[in-house]
């Protein structure tokens, strides 16, 4: 049979004669660019960054910067034609003129149509030739709730006209009935995603809700007309919430006899034999069939990378023959249960699509319950060759404006060009019996990271079920233990204090998270004397036996790393994902630090003859270490581990409204067998206890993260030697910054939106890495903010620990009232363009965006830190830069672009510590993105980084002359 089909689709090739001369310019490039590496790289970075691109010569500028790039296997002639002197010469607008008509050309191609009248078009031409359609929205992305309401009402709009419109059809008895049944003229294809702009598996109650609201208007409205609707399945994330919330509705009264209605499995995914066998097993007990559509699975590349990013195990099949082997046992589930379910098997493989007609064949499987699918544009031979075996065969047809359709269309290039693809290797005439041989694996082994220097830890995934009950769970026990009385560390014993202060719930701070003894300057001065009796052994320790500690602690981090979290939700206001994410840093750090400690303890070897040169570390002596709250578990444990692992005794202070976990860090740290005196945990206020550790003369070190002011503070007293003092103190001090971002006019505004919101949003703009000021380029600046200000406004914002929170409270009431003193000031300085009303039962601040700002203004100058974001309109990309670098501090900043020299020209002239490009600021990780800026942000080696530990140690060079009489050991003599 697929020999049959395949046949019929190369016969139509030969049909028309001289097909490889004739073959359309399209299809010869998308056939260069296969056989081009570099240039299908450059091609498809290329088309994607052309929606943005709004003038014939940026057009031309962006054709010559990634096309001229030397990586591109271009013939000599054509790069010959790149070569226009300036974008806005003739030559310059020719070549736009004819590239941007190409893509247009090409994405027609796999594009139904972009408008109504066109797609109606394009489906009574499907429906001559006997073949059913199924319709798809093509758009931006949803990441505003005006956009989700738009979503459904679009589909509304869409069903209302096709239906109306198939009134005129003349019916086809091939799609349009089976068995005597009528089946639905009309059908659409849906993304669950797009009906809530907030969809995320951690808010799975609160994410169910809002989205099953619109998915019943849809199908009420889809009933009335009869049309029939089918979910699409997206990314793995999304998958059991998707299907959790589908088999929910379509199991209420109202739905639960709709047979109109259809899911879709992704056979690409490891999970989905079983998925399939759930919704088999939940068909059955619905008592009505529904369609299920089998696909491949369209986000293989993306899946890879964020499985590697996230250390999470890769959800799909890392070898193609394990897919299609899985597709073929998955296609033989579906129609042997054709009673409960439908099989829809979509595939563009003649072998996959063979095998399933054989089964539906040898069992005989009644017309309604079995049909093809093929993706508009991308299987039509397949397709005709289906139809005229008989089959009802149905299309995916996407549907919009060719410029937003982008990311689609370049989904279905990466797929025709992928060496696996069975399209390429059909065009590519392989041997019949190699393209159809049964496929088999060669074992799939998941596709591991590559961790030669690091291995990170991961951090929860949310969509997993089972560890948001953990969470829960966490939460739960947490709350039990609310209200204890935590006391200082000193010499190995808690001990009473006179003061106690109440660390409370930012959320809600008429809850007591804990109480915090506060020591006295008597208690630092025996806590001082204790560090210096404890020195001796300490820094005696082997280095092994000293990171096998941390590496303890680190342990014990992961195994209490859901408490961990909760303990930071609750006693910070960190809402919970990020959270998490601060434990996973706070366990890099120990792992990192313990490994880099190792490293540097090898020291260096300069021998030559007749005399040894070591060149070793020693630690430095008492280290103070003072930490901020806002990450209170990861910065408190990175500066502390770090002066532990170099042999320093240490003496964490941390910030008054974060005592309660840097004492659960304290707990951690002794019970992995820290020795008494080596660490000891001292909270206190910082302007008493703070200062008098830094001003104490035995202190030889002080790690500070925190405040410009308080950092210039420390800096300029530890530099006074005090009486007694035989050496200098070393400061290492990590402060503010007051972060940019740069979008300029080839950026991808859904992703720059997105990034921005995050950035400046994610914990109230509290991380020192939050960005604050926004730099746009004047052409899309209208359109940026207004974007901007509708996905801002679709943040929840809530009590920390409920899953559906984006923005949480800020962390006290000075912090509070500080941040609403800013938005005043704003108000008199720029336009308010966002302001949301908040409860007061917490520390709320509302997110709040100004526009127009000067770029001199306070609140585009001073660190606020909180929920607010300073517009700066720019006139060109120079300026935008210039702008960016007008402030005192440089911690981090970025850059949202698709033009390579704006990238170029940013990495060489923004002036930050942490530059990131086309992604959000915020979430350095251990290892992967040492953290610390310069400027006014601080003065210090990056945080997680190879160079720091460096600052707690002393190198010293030892020097022996080995020569006696001019006799002197030989090397490698013994
Ligand atoms: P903060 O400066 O108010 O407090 C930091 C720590 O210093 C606290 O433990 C505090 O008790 C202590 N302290 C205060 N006065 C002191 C004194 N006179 N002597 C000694 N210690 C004293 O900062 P914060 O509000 O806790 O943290 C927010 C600040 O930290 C922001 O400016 C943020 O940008 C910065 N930060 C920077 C980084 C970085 O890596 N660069 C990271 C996180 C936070």
């Amino acid at each position: 049979m697929a020999k049959q089909l395949l046949a019929a689709t190369r016969e139509n090739r030969s049909f028309f004669a001289s097909l490889r001369d004739q073959m359309r310019w399209d299809d010869k490039l998308l056939a260069w660019a296969m056989s081009n590496p570099g240039l299908r790289v450059q091609l498809f970075r290329f088309i994607d960054c052309l929606p943005a691109l709004h003038s014939k010569p940026e057009v031309a500028a962006h054709l010559q910067e990634y096309l001229g790039d030397e990586s591109v296997e271009l013939p000599a002639a054509l790069k010959g034609m790149l070569n226009f002197a300036t974008p806005d010469s003739m030559p310059g607008q020719v070549a736009a003129t004819t590239v941007s008509t190409a893509v247009e050309t090409l994405a027609h191609k796999y594009i139904s149509g972009e408008n109504i009248k066109e797609v109606l078009k394009t489906i009574e031409r499907l429906r001559k030739n006997k073949m059913a359609f199924t319709i798809d929205l093509l758009g931006e992305a949803v990441i505003t709730e005006a956009e989700a309401q738009s979503y459904l009402d679009r589909y509304l709009d869409l069903m209302a006209q096709l239906v109306a419109a198939s009134k005129k059809w003349t019916p086809v008895a091939a799609i349009d009935s089976a068995e005597g049944e009528t089946l639905s003229q009309v059908q659409v294809s849906v993304k669950l995603t797009a009906f809530y702009s907030q969809f995320d598996p951690l808010d799975a109650c609160g994410s169910e809700a809002k989205v099953s609201d619109r998915i019943r208007i849809l199908l009420r409205r889809a009933q009335e007309l009869g049309a029939a609707v089918h979910f699409d399945m997206e990314q793995y994330a999304y998958k059991d919430l998707t299907l959790s919330i589908l088999k929910k509705i379509l199991m209420e009264q109202e739905f639960r006899t709709r047979t109109d209605v259809g899911i879709t499995i992704q056979a690409y995914l490891r999970d989905s034999e079983r998925d399939t066998k759930d919704l088999i097993a939940w068909a059955k007990e619905r008592g009505y069939p529904l369609t299920i559509r089998l696909v491949k699975g369209a986000y293989w590349d993306q899946e890879t990378i964020k499985a590697a990013q996230k250390d999470w195990q890769q959800p799909v099949y890392n070898d193609k023959a394990a897919t299609d082997a899985n597709f073929e046992t998955i296609t033989q589930l579906l129609l042997e249960n054709h009673e409960y379910v439908y099989a829809a098997i979509g595939s563009h493989n003649v072998r996959s699509q063979a095998v399933a007609i054989a089964i539906a064949e040898t069992l005989n499987i009644p017309r309604r319950r079995f049909e093809m699918q093929v993706l508009y544009g991308m299987g039509d031979k397949l397709a005709s060759a289906l139809v005229a075996r008989g089959h009802r065969v149905r299309v995916y047809c996407p549907y919009g404006e060719l410029l937003p359709g982008m990311a689609y269309l370049i989904r279905r290039l990466l797929e025709n060009t992928a060496n696996s693809s069975f399209l390429r290797q059909s065009l590519e005439d392989r041997p019949v019996e190699e393209l159809l041989a049964p496929p088999i694996s060669k074992g799939d082994v998941p596709f591991a990271a590559n961790h030669a220097a690091f291995a990170n830890v991961a951090d929860t995934d949310y969509a997993d079920m089972e560890l948001r009950n953990t969470a829960q769970t966490a939460f739960a026990n947490v709350r039990q233990q609310l209200g204890k009385t935590y006391l200082p560390l000193i010499n190995g014993e808690y001990q009473q204090t006179e003061q106690i202060i109440d660390s409370v719930n930012p959320s809600k701070y008429s809850e007591i998270v804990g109480k915090v003894g506060l020591i006295s300057p008597e208690q630092a001065k025996a806590a001082m004397e204790a560090a210096k009796v404890a020195f001796p052994a300490w820094r005696r320790t082997p280095v092994k036996e000293r990171a096998d500690i941390l590496r303890k602690a680190a342990v014990l981090m992961e195994q209490k790393r859901a408490e961990l979290s909760a303990w930071i939700v609750l006693e910070v206001g960190k809402p919970v994902k990020e959270a998490d994410a601060e434990v996973s840093e706070a366990i890099d750090f120990c792992n990192y630090y313990a490994q880099e400690m190792e490293r540097l303890d090898k020291g260096y070897n300069y021998d030559i003859a007749g005399e040894t040169n070591r060149y070793i570390y020693q630690p430095r002596g008492i280290a103070v270490v003072i930490s901020p709250w806002n990450f209170p578990l990861a910065i408190a444990a990175g500066m502390t581990v770090a002066a532990l692992a170099t042999g320093n005794c240490t003496l964490l202070k941390p910030a008054e409204t974060s005592s309660v976990i840097a004492a659960k860090f304290a707990e951690i740290l002794v019970e992995a067998g820290i020795p008494k005196g080596v660490f000891q945990y001292v909270p206190g206020r910082g302007s008493t206890v703070g200062a008098y550790l830094v001003n104490h003369p035995d202190t030889h070190l002080i790690a500070f993260t925190g405040s410009q002011e308080v950092g210039c503070r420390i800096y300029a007293d530890a530099a006074i030697v005090q009486p007694g003092q035989k050496h200098l103190k070393r400061v290492i001090a990590e402060m503010g910054g007051k972060n940019g971002l740069i979008i300029d006019e080839s950026a991808d505004l859904d992703a720059a939106v997105v990034g921005v919101v995050q950035s400046a949003f994610g914990y109230s703009g509290q991380k020192c890495s939050a960005c604050s000021r926004v730099i746009v380029l004047e052409p899309i600046y209208d359109a940026f903010v207004q974007r901007l200000v509708e996905a801002t406004h679709s943040l929840n914002i809530g009590l920390a620990e409920s899953p559906s929170t984006q923005v949480g409270p800020v962390i006290d009431a000075n912090a509070r009232d500080r941040i609403k003193e800013y938005i005043e000031q704003g108000k008199k300085e720029a336009q308010a363009a966002l302001e949301i009303p908040v409860t007061d039962t917490g520390y709320f601040v509302s997110p709040t965006i100004f526009s127009n700002v000067a770029p001199t203004a306070a609140i585009a100058q001073e660190e606020i830190f909180g929920p607010v974001v300073a517009v700066i309109k720019v006139k060109d990309f120079n300026e935008a830069i210039a702008v960016a670098n007008g402030t005192n501090f440089a911690l981090t900043g970025g850059l949202y672009s698709r033009t390579p020299s704006h990238i170029q020209q940013a990495e060489q002239e923004f002036e930050v510590g942490n530059l990131y490009i086309n992604r959000t600021i915020t979430g350095a990780i251990v290892a992967r993105q040492p953290f610390g800026g310069f400027k006014m942000s601080g003065v210090g080696s990056k945080a997680g980084g190879p160079d720091y530990l460096l600052q707690f140690l002393e190198p010293r060079t030892i020097t022996e002359n080995i020569q006696r009489q001019g006799f002197a050991p030989i090397e490698g003599a013994e």
